[in-house]
Parts: C-alpha cells; structure tokens; sequence
C-alpha cells in the first residue's frame, strides 16, 4: 500500500469532528460537483468541524481526478482512492476505518439521497437514538421484474435467517462511533451490510424518505451481480440451505426405502418380472441430480470458510489525500 498524503489536515484546529460523511464513488464524476454543494451547505451549518470523506473505488472516468482537487479546496474534505474497484460494501469499509467523527453518515453519491435528510438524523442521533437510516418509501426507477426480485429475495431472507432486516433500510444512514466501532470489529470478509446493520444491534429510528432518481450516469448494478449479492447474503446469514439436504434426504429416502421393500417382497412372491429400465433410469437421474444441488449449496458454503480463511484486506488504496499520515484502520 503506498499513501501519498501530500496535505495533512484534520478540522480548523486538528479537534476532531462531530460528524463525517462518507461517500462511495464508482463513476460519479459528473455529481461530484453538485453533491458536495450540497452536502456542504447542510453539514457545515450542523458542525463547521464537519469532515467529508469521498472513497473513489475504482472508477473508470475522472472521479478520483475530480475529488483530488475537491480536497485541494476544501481542507474539510478528504479523499481515499482504492487500488481497484472493491465494490460498494468495501468502499464503506473504507471510508468507516478513517471517520474520525463521533457520528458518522453514508450517503450515496448520484443523489438518490437527497442531503438535506441528515438535518432530521442529527436531530434524532442528538435525541438518542444510535443507527438513524433512511426508509425508502418507494422504489423508483426500478422495474417491474428487478422489484418482483428484490422482494422475493427478502421474503426468502426472512424465511431463512435469523437477523430482521430493517424495512426500507438502504445505504443512507447515520451511525453512532458505538455501531461503527462494532461493525469495524467485525471480521468477515464477504459483507452483507444490511444483515449487519441488524445484527448488531442498537437502538434504531427510520425517517422515511423519497428515493430520488439518479442524477447522472447508470447504476452499477446488474441482474448477475444482484443475484450474487443475494446468494451471498443468505449463505453469510443462514445455514438453512445446508441443512435443508437433511429434510430432503428424508422425505426421499424413506419413500424409496418403502418401494424398495415393495419390490423385494414383489419378486419374493411372484418371481422374477422384466425390469423396469425406465423407473430406473428416473430414479438415478432424480437422485443425482438432487445430490449434486446439494453438494453446490455445500460447495458455496466451503469456498465462503476459504474466502474467510485467507484473511485478505477488504480493500487496499492507493492514494489518500486531506488526511493525517497516521491515521489508517484497515481490517487485517
Ligand atoms: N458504488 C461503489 N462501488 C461499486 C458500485 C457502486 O462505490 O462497485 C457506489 C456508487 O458510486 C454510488 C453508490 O455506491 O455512490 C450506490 O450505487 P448505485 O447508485 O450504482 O446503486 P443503486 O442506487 O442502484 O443501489
Ligand atoms: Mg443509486
């Protein structure tokens, strides 16, 4: 890891602030401008200590060119480019290990979140509460088909795991440093954020809002990645799907061992009949093909340990800009 930190800044007078905001960015050149304005003008007029930590994971376009030169104006502002695209789970990763703030807030960057939302967090983080999140009221600018899937896979994580899950609960939220410091003492590697935000507990409260729509460019996401996303969100949160091969394994095998008996005491009494290939065949191919699912799920699980077992940082940067050269808390 090498980490140019060229200019060296921490608040007006180095005193820590109260709030940090940290923003993940995968080709979001063209908010950044319009993004910080914004963001700016609320948080500055909440904590003029504030600090804005943008993370740049990755992007192709001017990102990192861009939030450089944001730091070079704006002392308050601070930049973390990683060496590639982690993805979105890592880049908030990042972004959590070097807040300094006694409150710490995620927002997205394409301003689906509109920014003037953290007024009423902080007044609700001021009044107690610990994990204040933004509770999407609606879905916009999602399909018919993405939605149909999205809320299936939410009735399946709610059959399967454990963990409730936060209605509504996006990436918009403010965290108290009690619920950063345990999500940082977390070590697992393959993030399910959402699963997290629930496991962790505290003492919560939703402000509901409306989901903008983007302000430019596209969103990251596509139907394959989802479906990952949503396969290693249920294997990180549940072990249903290992020992589900148990329940299958018996309503299977107790009918088979029934007709099984059936065609002993058949060809005990009537002798030998011609044998019925076909039955056979079926059989063989109903049961392979059943064990070899079974034998996926429980690879899925296995290359998760391996994932695990290896240890490896959830993020590394490449460049860092607006922070001190001490300050870095990457999981390792
Ligand atoms: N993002 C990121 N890394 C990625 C994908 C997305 O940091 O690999 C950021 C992106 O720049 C944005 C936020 O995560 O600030 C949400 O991404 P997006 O708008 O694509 O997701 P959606 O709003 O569709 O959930
Ligand atoms: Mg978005």
């Amino acid at each position: 890891m090498a980490f140019s930190s060229d200019t060296s800044r921490c608040g007006p007078e180095g005193t820590s602030p109260v709030l940090s905001i940290i923003v993940p960015m995968f080709n979001e050149a063209d908010n950044v401008d319009e993004l910080l304005n914004r963001l700016v003008s609320v948080v500055s007029e909440i904590d003029p200590q504030y600090e804005i930590i943008l993370i740049d994971d990755g992007s192709r376009d001017a990102t990192a060119m861009r939030i450089v030169e944001a730091t070079e104006q704006n002392g308050q502002i601070k930049c973390l480019v990683l060496s590639r695209n982690f993805g979105k789970e890592a880049a908030l990763n990042a972004g959590l290990s070097h807040a300094s703030g006694q409150a710490v807030i995620q927002i997205d960057a394409d301003l689906q979140h509109p920014p003037e939302i953290i007024r009423t967090f902080y007044a609700e983080w001021k009044n107690g509460a610990e994990l204040v999140y933004g509770q999407r009221t609606s879905r916009d600018g999602e399909g018919a088909a993405r939605s149909f899937m999205t809320r299936s896979f939410y009735r399946l994580f709610a059959a399967v795991s454990d963990v409730k899950l936060m209605k509504g609960l996006g990436d918009f939220l403010l965290m108290d440093r009690k619920v950063v410091e345990a999500l940082l003492s977390l070590p697992e590697r393959e993030r399910f954020t959402k699963g997290l935000y629930a496991w962790v507990g505290f003492k919560r409260v939703a402000v509901p809002f409306e989901v903008a729509p983007r302000a430019q460019g596209q969103s990251a996401w596509s139907i394959l990645r989802l479906y990952l996303f949503a396969l290693g969100a249920i294997t990180s949160f549940s072990t249903v799907p290992l020992k589900i091969w148990t329940y299958i394994g018996l309503c299977l095998a107790l009918p088979s061992f029934a007709y099984g008996g059936f065609i002993f005491a058949k060809t005990a009494i009537f002798g030998v009949d011609v044998p019925g290939y076909a039955s056979l065949m079926v059989a063989v191919c109903f049961f392979s093909g059943i064990q070899l699912l079974g034998l996926g799920i429980i690879g899925d699980y296995m290359g998760r340990v391996l994932q695990e077992v290896k240890q490896r940082p959830l993020y590394l940067i490449s460049t860092k800009h607006g922070f001190e050269q001490t300050r870095s808390r990457n999981l390792e």
